[in-house]
Parts: structure tokens; C-alpha cells; sequence
């Protein structure tokens, strides 16, 4: 059967501009970094983005090594644009990254010209476009001067293969180094991907200003902190879990009882509020408006519907923050 998008996609969500550019994001974004990969379940990914996009998502992050096996997740993107999310292209935010190793020799990772172009030409292969609409890089090289790295970025938007560029990972200085020369080329820095999270602050600490500097958005990777900020492991490590599986990213050592003590005290806040933790968690990462869009994983659509959801509630009030302060000194 044919897809058709829902009538009724644009009605719940919230678009924010990113930074002082023209470009809205939807609050929660998609990223494909786990669980659509070429050894996972392929209808699961193909019911997540579908569901995803009817719910309002219309910006999805991939990176060239998402899988695995790497380069797996854009493949699956793009069989999902052929035969689904391709006519909708106008409503669709289509990002990758580049920096990560990718391929053997010196050419497949890092920050230089070669690397960046050569594997955009890659992504834009495997997913079967044009063009995307943010490329970034993926994260700062320390062996290539950032003039080439951003010298990169500007050609691949002068040639049409990407709308916007974005960094990922870069540190407040090393941000106000590459935005000043992407500034000085004419093509200015979009958006900024950091990690962020209740359990992960340190862009409040000088990066959040710098993109203010810029007028430059941001979007949080992580904002559930890969699932410890939700109630799935309150109770234990369920075998379904990223800490429970096969991911080199989390595992069970991470959830210390430190952290269970406090996910099980924000957990009870969060009831107080009418919302799960993973709702009030990313209502957080969007307190106050300086962060664009959170930019959340799932495993399954049910995730997805209740990370949607948390739009219901946005607000915080003074005690409800002081609460959280005081939960995670
Ligand atoms: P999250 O912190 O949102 O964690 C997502 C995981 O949490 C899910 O896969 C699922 O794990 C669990 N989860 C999500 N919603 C719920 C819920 N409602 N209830 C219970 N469990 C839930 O983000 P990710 O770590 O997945 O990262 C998100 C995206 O950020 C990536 O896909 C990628 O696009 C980007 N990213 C970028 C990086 C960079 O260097 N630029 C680095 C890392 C990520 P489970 O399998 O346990 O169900």
C-alpha cells in the first residue's frame, strides 16, 4: 500500500528557528544512530520513521557510520524515501556527519577536505539525494587546520550537496574558531549537536554563549542520557534495553546506584507533573528555549509517541527546577 502521510502531522508538534537562521526544527528530532542499522529489524525502522513523520518529526539525523555496519542506517533511510517519505522531500530536514572512521587509510576519518567531501558523496549515495539539508562535521580534528575543515563545509553548500552546515562535539573555543571563519566565508554556522542532559551539562558551561554570539541553534544528542533517563531501569537492566544488549555505548556498569537513586527520585517528580521521566527530561533539555530541538533514539514506536507527548507540558515552575537542582548535586 501506498504511504500517506497524516493529515494531521503538523497539529501537535512545536518548530523552533534555529539560532537566527531562517530554518525551523520540530522540538523532538530523530536520530539513526541505534536500532536502524542492517542488523536490526528493518520493518521496526522503516514503522519508527513513518510513525515519526505522522507525529510531526520532520528532521532525522544520520552520520555516515550509523549501523551497524556502518553506512547501514542511511541505506535503510533511503530504501524508506524510496518507497515511502521520498514524496514528501519539501517537508523533510535530512541531515549527516562526517569524522568519524569510516574506511580504511588516511582519508577516512577526520577533518580533512578529502575525507569530508569524499564521504559526503558517499551518504548522499547510499540514501539516493541531491542533496541534504545540514551537513556537519562530525567532530573537530586536531591535525587539520579548521580553515579546511570549514573551507569543506562552505564548498559543499557553494556546490548544492548540503542547504546548512553544523559542527558536532566541538568545545565552546574551538565553536568560536569555526564559526568566526565560516562567518568570514559567507556560510554561517547553523546549528551546533552537542550531548546534552540532566546528566550532562557542559554546554552551560561557555558553549551555549558562543552560539548565542553566533545566532547559531543547537540540538542535544542524548537528551534521555541512551535511555537512563526513563523508567525502564528502575527495576533492574531489562535483555530488550541498550544497556542490556549488544551496544558498546552503554551497559549495565554505567547505571551505578548513584544514578539510580536520583533517575528514581526525578522519576517520582515527573509523576508529580503528569509526565514520565523520559517527558520531563526532555521538557528540560528544552526549558528556556536556548536549545532548538532534542534530539532522541527510540527502539520501538510506542517510544516515540511518548517522547512526542512531552509537548503537552513544557513548563517548569521555580520549585520544580530547584527540585532538580537539588536532585542532581
Ligand atoms: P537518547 O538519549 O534519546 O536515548 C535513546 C534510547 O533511550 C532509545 O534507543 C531507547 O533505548 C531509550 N528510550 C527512548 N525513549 C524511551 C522511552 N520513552 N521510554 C523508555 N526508553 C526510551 O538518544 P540516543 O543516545 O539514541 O541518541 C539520539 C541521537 O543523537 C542519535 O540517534 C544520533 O542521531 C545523535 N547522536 C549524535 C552523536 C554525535 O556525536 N553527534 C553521538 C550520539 C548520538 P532502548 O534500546 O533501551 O529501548
Amino acid at each position: 500500500m501506498v504511504y500517506q502521510a497524516s493529515s494531521t502531522r503538523y497539529a501537535e508538534m512545536k518548530y523552533n528557528r534555529s539560532g537566527k537562521s531562517g530554518l525551523k526544527l520540530p522540538a523532538i528530532s530523530l536520530g539513526l544512530w541505534h536500532n536502524f542499522g542492517g542488523l536490526d529489524v528493518q520493518e521496526n525502522g522503516k514503522a519508527m520513521l513513518l510513525r515519526s513523520f505522522d507525529l510531526g518529526i520532520t528532521h532525522f539525523d544520520l552520520a555516515n557510520n550509523y549501523g551497524p555496519p556502518p553506512g547501514s542506517a542511511e541505506e535503510l533511510f533511503g530504501k524508506v524515501l524510496k518507497s515511502d517519505l521520498g514524496a514528501y522531500r519539501d517537508e523533510l530536514i535530512i541531515s549527516t556527519k562526517a569524522g568519524y572512521h569510516m574506511w580504511e587509510g588516511p582519508y577516512g576519518e577526520w577533518g580533512s577536505k578529502k575525507n569530508l567531501i569524499s564521504s559526503l558523496d558517499q551518504s548522499l549515495k547510499r540514501m539516493g539525494l541531491e542533496y541534504v539539508d545540514i551537513f556537519y562535521s562530525h567532530r573537530p580534528d586536531p591535525n587539520t587546520p579548521f580553515e579546511e575543515t570549514m573551507g569543506a563545509l562552505d564548498q559543499i553548500v557553494r556546490q548544492g550537496k548540503a542547504l546548512y552546515v553544523g559542527l558536532s562535539n566541538y568545545t565552546a573555543e574551538q565553536t568560536k574558531e569555526a564559526a568566526t571563519i565560516l562567518k568570514g566565508l559567507g556560510t554561517p554556522l547553523l546549528i551546533h549537536q552537542p550531548s546534552y542532559s540532566m546528566l550532562n551539562r557542559w554546554i552551560e558551561n561557555g558553549l551555549q554563549d558562543v552560539l548565542d554570539e553566533f545566532g547559531t541553534g543547537s540540538i542535544a544528542f542524548c537528551p534521555l542520557a541512551q535511555g537512563l533517563l526513563t523508567n525502564k531501569y528502575v527495576s533492574g537492566v531489562p535483555s530488550d534495553s541498550r544497556a542490556g544488549g549488544k551496544s558498546q555505548f552503554l551497559n549495565s556498569k554505567d547505571i551505578t546506584e548513584e544514578k539510580l537513586t536520583q533517575i528514581t527520585q526525578l522519576n517520582e517528580l515527573a509523576s508529580s507533573r503528569g509526565q514520565s521521566l523520559a517527558q520531563m527530561a526532555l521538557a528540560w533539555v528544552l526549558r528556556g528555549e536556548r536549545v532548538t530541538s532534542a534530539l532522541i533514539g527510540a527502539s520501538r514506536v510506542s517510544q516515540i509517541e511518548e517522547n512526542v507527548a512531552a509537548l503537552k507540558n513544557l513548563a517548569f515552575d521555580p520549585e520544580e527546577l530547584a527540585k532538580i537542582e537539588e536532585i542532581l548535586k
